[in-house]
């Protein structure tokens, strides 16, 4: 096993991770930038090694300065949580030849899934369901406008090189399709570093169900069950559950076998996600796969039982997976709700839920500054529970004890959430927010008077 392993990473996740080298005995450096230096994770790890200043890009995106931090402190390995450089090819790459392994798949499995119009092809050829779509990259508008008329309008743009639901736009109709086909250039351009896009078919009110896996190097695949996702803001997931409410076994069945043929498809090792969307129908089709672990990985830690993180470094280390399918808990129903800040700022009194059948993951204290320079999220809230109405209770009177001071946070728009009729069925499509959003914000505002 390893020694001693740098995260690279920042937040809530560096954390999780530092926490769990604690716990397998590994010494943890973590790799920070300027604006995290007061950080738990860097606390709390056994060294630190400050990479650059605030901005990203010159610091948890500054692959040669990561890689650095890792030799000069005698670390074998680099895990680079979610976000940042986790499905980074050319630096897993790096990190191969500077002799560090990279905690993760390789380089070459993670550029096979990171095209995502090459994964499509590659899950038609394997017999995995993919939502129809383009044949290849898109080379002009014009092809788009072919493509877009042969699938039938609304389609949706997405940028091959996509992530956190950047580069995506829904066309509704041929009007629409030159002006967002360029400014879903444009701003995959900009995030990505390249602008390439295909279409999908736009399924309507869609679910996005996603399994997760664990795969060790010696063709030992299992599935943890699945995700229900569909809450969500700006393609953003906002709360998960799992399993999904109103699934039935053969389109469990369904979904996970799809996934395990993903897996094997690509010779996939690591902890990876494999995405979904649902139709009305049930049916569901291959979108994405997610080379790395997710935020919402602890939804699945509660229900099965695993450490992925744990499994993920074992794995990364060469040994075998530690569990067998037949061994996973996966009884009852888990939730898991994150909190975002609304502004930065430093935060003051701060109180976390606590009690039966409660986790939180979060980076926060008392005297914590929240800065621009990140994501906003601040905390992840995850519930277990017998049934899926024991667990929304929990997921409530857990908001209710959390007092987060100093910042606005969207804790009351969650709460508020856990009451709309529509969660409660557990029905919810990806549009819920869009379409219900002003009225759980006008309940907020009610109660406040
Ligand atoms: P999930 O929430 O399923 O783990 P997301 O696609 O939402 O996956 O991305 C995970 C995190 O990584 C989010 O915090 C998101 O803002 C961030 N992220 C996504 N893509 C990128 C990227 N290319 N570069 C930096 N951060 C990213
Ligand atoms: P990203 O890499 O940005 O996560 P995804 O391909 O996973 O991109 O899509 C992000 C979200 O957009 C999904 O979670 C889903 O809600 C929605 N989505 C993706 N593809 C489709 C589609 N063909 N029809 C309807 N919704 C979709
Ligand atoms: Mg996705």
């Amino acid at each position: 096993m390893f020694k001693r392993i740098l995260v690279a990473n920042r937040g809530e996740i560096a954390l999780r991770i530092v926490r769990c080298l604690r716990e397998m005995d590994i010494e943890s450096v973590v790799a920070y930038s300027t604006a995290d230096k007061e950080s738990l994770a860097v606390m709390g790890a056994n060294a630190s090694v400050c990479i650059g200043p605030e901005k990203a890009g010159q610091s948890y995106l500054n692959q040669d300065a990561v890689i650095q931090a890792a030799l000069s402190t005698g670390c074998e390995a680099i895990h680079p949580g979610y976000g940042f450089l986790s499905e980074n090819a050319e630096f897993a790459r790096k990190c191969e030849q500077n002799g560090l392994v990279f905690i993760g798949p390789s380089a070459g499995i993670i550029e096979k899934m990171g095209d995502k119009q090459a994964a499509r092809e590659l899950m038609i050829q394997n017999g995995v369901k993919v939502v129809p779509g383009s044949g290849g990259i898109l080379k002009s508008v014009e092809e788009a406008k072919r493509t877009a008329e042969e699938l039938g309008y609304p389609v949706l743009l997405k940028a091959v090189y996509g992530g956190g639901g950047r580069g995506m736009r829904r066309v509704s109709g041929v009007e629409e399709l030159e002006e967002c086909y360029h400014s879903a250039t444009a701003e995959a351009e900009a995030a990505f570093g390249k602008g390439a896009l295909y279409l999908e078919k736009l399924i309507r009110n869609p679910r996005h169900i996603e399994v997760q896996i664990l795969a060790d190097r010696f063709g030992n695949i299992i599935t943890l069950g699945e995700r229900n996702c569909s809450m969500q803001r700006n393609h953003q997931k906002m709360l998960e559950e799992t399993p999904c409410f109103g699934l039935t076994e053969r389109v469990r069945k369904e979904l996970s076998g799809m996934a395990v043929k993903a897996a094997k498809a690509c010779g996939y090792f690591s902890a990876g996600t494999v995405e979904f969307v649902l139709d009305e129908e049930n049916n569901g089709y291959f979108i994405e796969m997610n080379t790395r672990i997710q935020v919402e990985h602890p939804v699945t830690e509660v229900f099965t039982g695993v450490d992925l993180i744990r499994q993920q470094i074992r794995i990364a280390a060469g040994r075998k997976l530690e569990i067998t399918r037949e061994e996973i808990d996966g009884k009852g129903y888990a939730l898991e709700c994150r909190i975002c800040a609304k502004k930065t700022g430093k935060i003051g009194y701060l109180h976390f839920p606590q009690g039966y059948g409660v986790r939180v993951d979060s980076h926060l204290y008392t005297g914590y500054e929240v800065t621009p320079f990140y994501d906003p999220m601040i905390a992840k809230i995850i519930v277990k529970g017998k049934t899926r109405l024991e667990v929304i209770r929990r997921l409530r009177r857990s908001l209710e004890e959390t007092v987060i001071e100093g910042i606005p946070t969207d804790l009351d728009f969650m709460y508020m959430l856990t009451y709309h009729p529509e969660f409660i069925k557990g029905t919810y499509h990806t549009g819920f927010y869009e379409k219900q959003h002003a009225k759980i914000e006008q309940w907020i505002a009610e109660g406040i008077e």
